[in-house]
């Protein structure tokens, strides 16, 4: 395994790979690992011969009072999961690295990026893009896989390499959960005891969305559905939504309806979100 840490390594790296070689695989991460990152990683191997991941933690995408400096790190942990797992190459660079200029080019993809999480995060999608599109210009990858658990990242990430025509194909994976349902996210890592069984509302509050989704309910009835469930659990709503999954704009077709949830549990705030058929 190849670990770059500046972009004249990751570029000296990335020139070995032979066009034979090649789809290149890469998934984006801000590391402290886990199951759910591994699964990318997986779907990624199963698709593409040589696969890359990053492990940057970018500050764009934080808000000035949110969790940039507590964020869990685990580099030694990471490298050797990723070793592991028979990962090629990883890009691990340092925040003066990504940004020698400082901030000045945003990709901005408009209004989708603003809706639901981008309204509770201002700005938070516009770091995402920037980033990612960064990212994607260093490696040159031709697919890169995406976890459907931040789902609203996936549909941003989607328009983006639509309008601008980039030449990656995204692909979503399935999201991973503990047995009891709570999504998998490195977040989880600050979650005391108490707080851990809390953060089972979200989950809650998606089975309960799931049950008046399928009782033919209208879309006010199931967000009040969720969110009274998350209350009831102990847990802080953000907000509980039935979405476009694509738009993020209410659902005009019971066939495309996504559940999304926000919460925080103390100071740890966590997503969950589930796609509802109509066969349910
Ligand atoms: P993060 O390190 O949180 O930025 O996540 C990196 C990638 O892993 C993103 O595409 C996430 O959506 C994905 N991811 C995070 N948690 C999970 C999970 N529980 N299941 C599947 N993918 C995940």
């Amino acid at each position: 395994m190849k670990v770059a840490r500046t972009v004249a390594e990751l570029k000296k790296d990335l020139r070995s790979i032979p066009s034979s070689e090649r789809p290149l695989g890469f998934v984006p991460t801000m590391g402290a690992l886990h199951t759910g990152h591994l699964s990318l990683v997986h779907v990624a191997q199963r698709r593409c011969p040589i696969v890359a991941v990053s492990i940057f933690v970018n500050p764009l995408q934080f808000g000035p009072h949110e969790d940039l400096m507590s964020y869990p790190r685990a580099e030694e942990k990471d490298l050797e999961v990723l070793e592991e797992a028979g990962v090629d190459h990883v890009f691990l660079p340092s925040v003066d690295e990504m940004y020698p200029f400082g901030r000045s080019t945003t990709i901005s993809i408009g209004d989708l990026a603003t809706r639901v999480e981008g309204e509770v995060r201002p700005g938070h999608f516009d770091g995402v893009t920037t980033v990612v599109a960064k990212l994607f210009n260093l490696v040159g990858p031709d697919l890169a896989f995406f976890g459907q658990k931040d789902a609203q990242q996936v549909a941003v990430i989607k328009k983006m390499v639509a309008d601008l025509s980039i030449p990656i194909d995204i692909v979503a994976c399935p999201t991973v959960r503990a047995t009891d349902g709570l999504a998998l996210s490195s977040r989880n890592a600050h979650l005391n005891e108490e707080q851990r069984q809390k953060a089972i509302a979200l989950w809650k509050a998606l089975g309960e969305g799931r049950a008046a989704f399928s009782s033919d309910s209208d879309w006010d009835t199931i967000e009040k559905v969720m969110w009274e469930t998350l209350v009831n659990g102990g847990v802080q709503p953000d907000y509980a939504k039935v979405v476009d999954p694509d738009t993020f704009q209410r659902p005009t077709s019971r066939t495309h309806a996504l559940l999304v949830v926000a919460a925080r549990v103390g100071d740890i705030r966590l997503i969950d979100n589930l796609l509802v058929t109509p066969e349910e």
